[in-house]
């Protein structure tokens, strides 16, 4: 497909309007290469994330298989977000999206393998459990304005959200409100686990304010519920050092935090990542809009890019 073909297929709607950012795609200046261990199945797999044309947008190659990152191919998995295409899994995309899709990393390829195993599932090595190793791994290599397969350059398009637009689930929720620049607030609430308990946070989504109070922040879980996940297959891979761990009795058990509402902010790092997928032929894939999220998670931010797209949830 050209690019004009590609740009007139983004339709606008109601909803959304596509319109110009004033910024030309970009894609990275050169090669990234990491290693690392995964979360939910403790393999190590391998990550190389490589220069795209503009237009192509950031898609996975795993097994010879080009699995887009779009919402088309997102799925239900619990505790991370997962693509799927033709029997093939990618597990934890979310904070390595996250990191490309905050700095602007809007067309590449990401080469994935599992060190461990020739099987049809591999995940995202986890690293400390927040963004900062792609952020740092971005920064060292560089961006470049992206060309097409013709040599020339692309505007980068944003979906700017028209009306508001909420998705609602028990007693989460995520409500789109029409703004001039993006805007993310994240609430959580765990009563029964005091040192947590209720926070709120709100960000912008320009470079140095994602790098400074978002890209740090690690993954949390609960003392109390990690043999029950580890019971059902999940965080095999999960440690002391891939996460900040919390009992309800006795408090977080490996301090000190980054930030004082850390695990807030780490929803933000998430929102970002997950409403990447939106994201088509290179175009910013999280919404103009002030997005607010109060408990929500991977599947409930699947339900609003779908709602987003169109399609009733
Ligand atoms: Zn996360």
């Amino acid at each position: 497909m050209s690019l004009s073909a590609a740009f007139n297929s983004l339709k606008s709607s109601n909803l959304i309007s596509w319109k110009p950012t004033g910024k030309l795609q970009q894609t990275l200046a050169g090669c990234i290469e990491l290693a690392g261990k995964t979360l939910h199945t403790g393999k190590v797999s391998k990550v190389k994330v490589w220069p795209g044309f503009a237009g192509e947008g950031r898609y996975f190659e795993f097994q010879s298989k080009l699995i887009p990152a779009s919402i088309d191919f997102a799925r239900e998995s619990p505790l991370c977000t997962t693509l799927c295409k033709d029997g093939y899994k990618i597990r934890t995309v979310e904070h390595l999206l996250s990191a490309l899709e905050a700095k602007g990393v809007d067309n590449c390829i990401i080469q994935i393998q599992s060190l461990d195993s020739e099987d049809s599932e591999v995940e995202v090595p986890i690293f400390d459990g927040s963004a900062s190793a792609w952020i740092e791994a971005i920064e060292q290599v560089g961006r470049k304005v992206a060309l097409d397969r013709c040599g020339n350059n692309a505007e980068k398009l944003a979906p700017y959200l028209n009306e508001p637009l909420h998705v609602l689930r028990n007693d989460s929720f995520i409500v789109g409100l029409p703004s001039s620049e993006v805007r993310i607030t994240c609430g959580i609430d765990f009563p029964k686990v005091p040192a947590i308990g209720c926070q709120w946070f709100s960000s912008s989504f320009l470079d140095d304010s994602y790098e400074k109070h978002i890209a740090s922040s690690r993954t949390f879980c609960i003392y109390e519920e990690v043999e029950h996940m580890r019971g059902a297959g999940l965080i095999k891979g999960g440690s002391l050092d891939n996460a900040i761990v919390c009992s309800v009795t006795k408090g977080w058990l490996n301090p000190p935090l980054r930030f004082h509402d850390e695990p807030c902010r780490h929803k933000v790092l998430d929102l970002i990542g997950d409403l990447s997928l939106f994201a088509q032929y290179g175009s910013q894939g999280f919404p103009v809009a002030h997005v607010v999220s109060f408990k929500g998670g991977h599947s409930l931010n699947a339900d609003f890019i779908r709602r987003l797209s169109g399609i009733n949830v």
